[in-house]
């Protein structure tokens, strides 16, 4: 059995088109062979006692802090990310991993109160061998979260990595088992067809993805025939909704931010803005000026780093939104165009003039453009907002409570952010609605999603 897996995926770096390495697909017997000495390793693992397996997690995350440096540059390497936000992502894998580590063995269930000679229980079980299956926006942050989640609460995993940062991927799920028994957390390399494999498997309990809806779809269907308890978080088209009250320089900032931080590859990136009418000239006139700031290799004061998308099979796609945006009457006024040279660069873009159903906010652009669609004023602004299958996250600037009250409470998604595009509390968890997916994908609620709660009612013999 071999086939579709035999061609050998290439990566190439982003900035320079140089060429990274290649890797093999893994096929239907090596997934087999892996998701076995998972299965293998299960029983032994799941009777580990919480504390111990903690304990390897937490040995794990810090040898990842010991390798931090080296894996960003990797990770710059092979999608892009410029270096300092890579850092950022493998730093916070391993605060992560130590995070469950400290939670797993904490997670507990509940005794129940019925007759005075029975006991009654509800206990949480590992649900038994995992796929993790994650992509290459922010890789090791996503695929350590899941992992260590998985790991603290005594399931075994096969992970699948994204074949955008194969070599990446596998250099951390083998640094992490390097800690483990073995068995416990197995790799597999490879891309779509690869994960199909892995996610239709009969002896997987648990499928959790994060990446695009069509693979999360893909996964559900698969996952149908075989009873898998399914985690998916998936693709977003957040809503940025600015109010005829906010600052419009400011407004402008939060806005460039959510929309090019990390070249817009973020599932929680702004990809429709809706502004009121009040403030879109100025708005619009600070938010080009913005787009400026956001270069290659910031040198002044003030830039922030664009590197450049993930491939040029990627940069084909967002220019398609934009190319079709402008040809429908759109208006540029910043970027907009694929450069000349080396690499996937695309740049920070900014276009205004659009109608509800176009591409460009009807489905997730995921690059670095800032789509901006003047409204009426807020409530025009919130209702469009609303009106999409996405569920992932919305931002509100307004200085108006009841504006403010009234979005949160209406908006269909799983994270609103008022007055602020990103950041938050530590310790929020939130499950994606609509075709963005479900399921709790991080945070402590992550630990109810990989157990299974099982009731023990017991009396004593008559
Ligand atoms: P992708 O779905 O193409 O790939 C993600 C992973 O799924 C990869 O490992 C890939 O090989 C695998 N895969 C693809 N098709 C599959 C199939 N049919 N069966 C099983 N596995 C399959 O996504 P991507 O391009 O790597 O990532 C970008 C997407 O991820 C964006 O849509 C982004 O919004 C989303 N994302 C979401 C979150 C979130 O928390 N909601 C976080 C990060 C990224």
């Amino acid at each position: 059995m071999s086939t579709p897996t035999d061609t050998a995926i290439e990566i190439h770096d982003p900035a320079t088109g140089e060429f990274v390495g290649s890797v093999r697909p893994a096929g239907p017997d090596e997934v087999d062979a892996a998701v076995g000495r998972a299965r293998t390793a299960r029983d032994a693992w799941a009777r580990t006692a919480p504390g111990d397996r903690a304990g390897l997690v937490r040995d794990a995350a810090g040898a990842l802090r010991g390798v931090a440096e080296e894996f960003a540059r990797l990770n710059e390497t092979e999608t892009g990310r410029p270096y300092d936000d890579a850092l950022g992502g493998v730093l916070a894998a391993a605060g992560t991993l130590e995070q469950y580590a400290e939670l797993g063995p904490l997670h507990r269930g509940r005794s129940l109160q019925g007759s005075w000679d029975a006991t009654d229980l509800m206990v949480p079980e590992p649900r038994g061998v995992a796929a993790v299956i994650t992509p290459w926006n922010d890789p090791v942050a996503v695929a350590g979260g899941l992992i260590g989640a998985a790991l603290v609460t005594g399931n075994t995993v096969v992970h699948k990595p994204s074949e955008r940062c194969p070599h990446l991927g596998r250099r951390f799920a083998e640094l992490v088992a390097s800690f483990l028994p073995e068995g416990v957390l197995e790799i597999v390399d490879g891309a779509g067809p690869t994960g199909a494999v892995l996610s239709g498997h009969p002896s997987i309990d648990l499928v959790a993805h994060v990446g695009s809806i069509n693979a999360g779809r893909a996964i559900r269907q698969a996952a149908a025939g075989t009873g898998a308890h399914v985690l998916l978080e998936n693709g977003g088209n957040d809503p940025f909704v600015v109010d005829a009250d906010v600052d419009p320089r400011w407004a402008a900032e939060q806005a460039a931010l959510g929309s090019y931080a990390n070249g817009g590859q973020v599932c929680v990136s702004v990809e429709r803005i809706y502004c009121a009418a009040a403030i879109a000239e100025p708005f619009l006139d600070a938010l080009a000026e913005e787009a400026g700031r956001w270069v290659y290799r910031p040198s002044a004061a003030g830039e922030k780093a664009l590197g450049p998308v993930v491939d040029r099979r990627h940069r084909e796609h967002v220019h398609s939104h934009v190319a079709a945006a402008v040809e429908d009457g759109a208006r540029v006024h910043a970027g907009g165009f694929v450069p000349e040279g080396e690499g996937a660069f695309y740049p920070a873009t900014v276009l205004s003039g659009l109608t509800p159903t176009m591409t460009i906010l009807r489905e997730e652009t995921f690059g670095p453009v800032a789509p901006v669609r003047v409204v009426e004023d807020f409530a025009h602004g919130l209702a469009e907002a609303i009106d999409d299958p996405h569920g992932l996250a919305a931002t509100v600037l307004t200085g108006s409570i009841a504006h403010a009250q009234q979005a949160w409470r209406e908006l269909p998604v799983g994270t609103v952010k008022i007055n602020g595009v990103f950041g938050g509390a530590p310790g929020g968890a939130a499950e994606p609605r609509g075709v963005s997916g479900s399921g709790f994908g991080y945070g402590p609620e992550l630990l109810d999603e990989m157990t299974t709660t099982k009731v023990v009612h017991w009396s004593p013999l008559p």
